[in-house]
């Protein structure tokens, strides 16, 4: 048993990590997920983006906004492992803020 790191929500990873995404339709809403390993705990999250209001506009959700456009994902660790002490409200992730970068920036294929 390693000890528990201290939850810790300081955004120390502003440089885009490249996560696996993926891209699927569900009930009429585009839904985008990105997963990959958090910078700071090495654990395995999946981000999910859910982008539905997009999708009922003419032209689609790319379309109107080609996508999310080259700007990377601020996002909070959503791990799920239990190693980090967590305040009572927090069911996820170890509390670092990382950057994802878009899946138009070469992160997907
Ligand atoms: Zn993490
Ligand atoms: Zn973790």
């Amino acid at each position: 048993m390693s000890p528990l790191n201290p939850y810790d929500t300081v955004p120390h990873h502003t440089t885009p990590v490249v996560f696996q995404w993926t891209h699927a339709v569900s009930e009429g809403r585009e839904l985008h997920e990105a997963t990959g390993v958090c910078p700071e705990c090495g654990c395995v999250m999946t981000k999910r983006y859910t982008t539905g209001q997009y999708a009922q506009t003419k032209g689609g959700f790319l379309g109107r906004r080609k996508g999310p456009g080259p700007r990377p994902f601020s996002t909070l660790c959503q791990c799920t492992s239990l190693h980090t002490d967590r305040p009572e409200d927090v069911q996820v992730g170890c509390g670092a803020r990382i950057t994802i970068a878009s899946w138009l920036d070469g992160a997907s294929q």
